[in-house]
Parts: structure tokens; sequence; C-alpha cells
């Protein structure tokens, strides 16, 4: 099956105003980070305030369907950070015997 065609973000119409200030998105200030498929990574800056959005929408059969998140990384950032590796909890918890090991109580 074809993924359905992107209509891009002048037909978007999911986040239109900054959520931080209210202020409408210019859709020279968005863009299609990453597409896959049915999904496309989306990047929105305020001109307003400066702040910035990403959104995960997926396409299917005609619905759409978007997770999104306030951040504070540029495009470049995203596009530089999204083929790392996912943090696991064994990083968490080396980072966390690290920093607080010494100091425990507990030794
Ligand atoms: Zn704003």
């Amino acid at each position: 099956m074809q993924p359905a065609p992107f209509l891009g973000p002048k037909n978007l119409r999911l986040v239109t105003h900054c959520p931080l200030c209210r202020a409408l998105f210019p859709t020279n200030k968005t863009n299609v980070l990453e597409e896959k498929e049915n999904l496309r990574l989306i990047f929105a800056q305020c001109s307003a305030c400066g702040g910035a959005m990403m959104a995960l929408v997926s396409l299917n059969q005609g619905e759409a369907n978007a997770v999104g998140l306030v951040i504070d990384l540029t495009k470049e950032e995203i596009l530089k950070y999204r083929t790392y590796e996912a943090v696991t909890s064994d990083d968490v918890l080396a980072v966390h015997h690290a920093l607080f090991e010494p100091y425990s109580l507990h030794n």
C-alpha cells in the first residue's frame, strides 16, 4: 500500500499557534525534518518568542494523528541527536553511582 501523500505544512492545521505565546506559526518557519512511510517529523519555530516545537505526525488512510512537544532544540540539533542511541536505565544507574556513590550514607 502506498503511503498517503503528505499535504505539507501549508495544509497542516494541527498546531497553528505557538503553545508558549499563542502567536500564529508562520508556515515558512515550519519544516518537515524527516519522512518515513506514513510518518513525518515536523519542526516549527515561533517568530514572535523563538519557542520551538516538534511533532511526530502519522498519516493513515486519510487520518492524521500527532504528538507534539515544546522543545529548546534547534532543528539542526534534532537532526544531529535523532540518530543517537536511547538512554537506558543502566546508563541512568551508572551516572547515579558515579555521582552519588562516594557520598552515600550507606557506605
Ligand atoms: Zn511564541
